[in-house]
């Protein structure tokens, strides 16, 4: 198995230079950094210190040999290994709520096998990637944001066990991930979840098929992504992705595939913090 660690981005570019490469079907390690790049160690460390040029940092970019533009990146996640301890707190500006709670905080969360320490709290390890996609059509992208290539999604449902499905727009894919959470809500409302640095296993191929925006497969379910300013926007994309996935996957119509998504298929709200807002629609793999 080959292993990634110490090469960040901070936007995903076409232009970077890939620091692996890989053939289709191979597993990888890959060591990421949480979300503050590593800068925040303890409660005293204060997010007034800290380096912006440093924060979100994605590991990559891969180059995954078989991976040519108007292709599926098929990435496999096979594990996420969160370690200890996690960061939240609030940023100044940030959040949903930026307006009402703006006093900046950092909190340091100690994950053990029973959970993570989260006051008198022990809450749940559900461990997910954020960041993760491959270099955009046209101009860098940086790695705070999502959209079509991926990137800052965002996403619970990006976890081990599923298959993350990304269009490439490059020769090679350039695929990166980083900004792990050992646990994240929907919405993700004050911006940062429990950030922690993980140790990613996965396995990449690529297949002839061109979606319009990330999706994934799950053993339950099947989910589409988007990503707008207006969470409205980012819904009618996820929604439209699904209604054509319907469409391919059955003997449905588009009205009827529209008239299953309405009562059998969920739209939820990823996150509504990142300069483009994330909203996802699944439906059971049962009515595919
Ligand atoms: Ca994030
Ligand atoms: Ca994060």
């Amino acid at each position: 198995m080959k292993t990634l660690d110490g090469e960040f981005i901070y936007e995903m570019d076409s232009s970077h230079e890939p620091v692996l490469e890989i053939d289709p079907g191979e597993t990888v390690k890959v060591e990421t950094l949480d979300a503050f790049g590593g800068q925040i160690k303890s409660k005293n460390d204060t997010l007034a210190d800290l380096d912006m040029a440093k924060v979100n940092p994605a590991t990559g970019p891969i180059y995954i040999n078989s991976a040519k533009p108007g292709d599926i990146l098929a990435v496999e996640i096979k594990d996420i290994e969160v370690k200890s301890p996690g960061v939240q707190g609030i940023v100044p500006g940030f959040g949903f709520l930026s307006n009402q709670y703006d006093e900046p905080l950092v909190t340091i969360h100690e994950i053990t096998e029973a959970g993570i320490n989260f006051g008198d709290l022990v809450l749940p390890i559900q461990p997910m990637i954020g960041t993760i996609g491959v270099a955009p059509e046209g101009e860098g992208v940086p790695c705070n944001t999502p959209g079509k290539h991926g990137g800052n999604l965002d996403t619970p449902d990006v976890r081990a066990g599923v298959t993350l499905l990304l269009p490439v727009f490059h020769e090679g894919g350039l695929f990166s991930l980083g900004d792990g959470h050992a646990l994240q809500g929907d919405g993700e409302v004050c911006g940062v979840s429990i950030e922690v640095a993980t140790s990613t296993t996965l396995k990449i191929e690529s297949r002839e098929k061109s979606i319009p925006t990330p999706m994934i497969d799950s053993e339950e379910e099947f989910i589409t992504l988007g990503s707008a300013e207006q969470l409205e926007d980012a819904g009618r994309i996820a929604l439209k992705a699904m209604i054509a996935h319907i469409v391919e996957e059955t003997s449905l119509s588009s009205v009827e595939a529209y008239k299953l998504c309405s009562v059998a298929s969920d739209l939820k709200v990823s996150q509504v913090v990142n300069p483009l807002k994330t909203v996802r629609v699944s439906i059971s793999k049962d009515y595919l």
